[in-house]
């Protein structure tokens, strides 16, 4: 049988959402109960509540951190990583913010909601790559103002050139592959 294949295609966009996380052990905001048990995650997942208590916000994705750092790429992620090493354009559109599909050694990829090892000042908005597990700097170095993860939280707007090239990129593509996505899309 010879069906298509993916070296056929010369533009692939993956889009890739939740599901995908999970099957590297990402917990997911779906299912009730779970580890989500102990914290109300829409309470410590929006920019009011960081507002309020950003010490209190960062306990909770630092412990996010912790977890996420134990999960590795699945056979997904080195999949759509492949295919991107081959003659073919690639463009990962994840809702995903593991930062699973760069470790994998996808490059050209479109965070929707942007990345957990990645802050930025809530005051003047400069933004760092944060290699550490745990973040224990909270205060900008320029500014003072305080660091937050640099996610989509419940409330917040996408990024409009993030958006604008993921629109580009499926509007190009000969291929699109939608992973571990519903209908239902939850935020950081
Ligand atoms: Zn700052």
């Amino acid at each position: 049988m010879s069906g298509p294949h993916l070296r056929d295609f010369k533009r692939i966009v993956f889009f890739t959402g939740a599901g995908m996380s999970a099957e590297s052990g990402v917990p997911t905001y779906r299912g009730a109960g779970g580890i989500w048990k102990e914290y109300d995650y829409r309470r410590y997942a929006c920019q009011e509540a960081f507002v309020r208590d950003p010490a209190a916000v960062w306990e909770f994705h630092n412990y996010r951190r912790g977890l996420v750092a134990a999960c590795s790429p699945n056979r997904g992620h080195h999949i759509v990583a492949r295919a991107g090493q081959r003659s073919a354009r690639v463009t990962v559109v994840t809702q995903n913010i593991d930062g699973l599909h760069a470790l994998a050694g996808s490059r050209e990829i479109l965070e929707l909601h942007g990345n957990l090892w990645r802050v930025r000042c809530d005051t003047c908005r400069v933004k760092q790559q944060d290699g550490h597990v745990i973040r224990e700097q909270l205060r900008c170095d320029g500014c003072g103002g305080w660091w937050r993860p640099d996610i989509v939280w419940f409330g917040d707007m996408l990024s409009e050139p993030i958006l604008d090239a993921a629109q580009a990129a499926i509007e190009e593509c000969d291929l699109f592959v939608s992973i571990g996505t519903s209908a239902v899309s939850p935020r950081g």
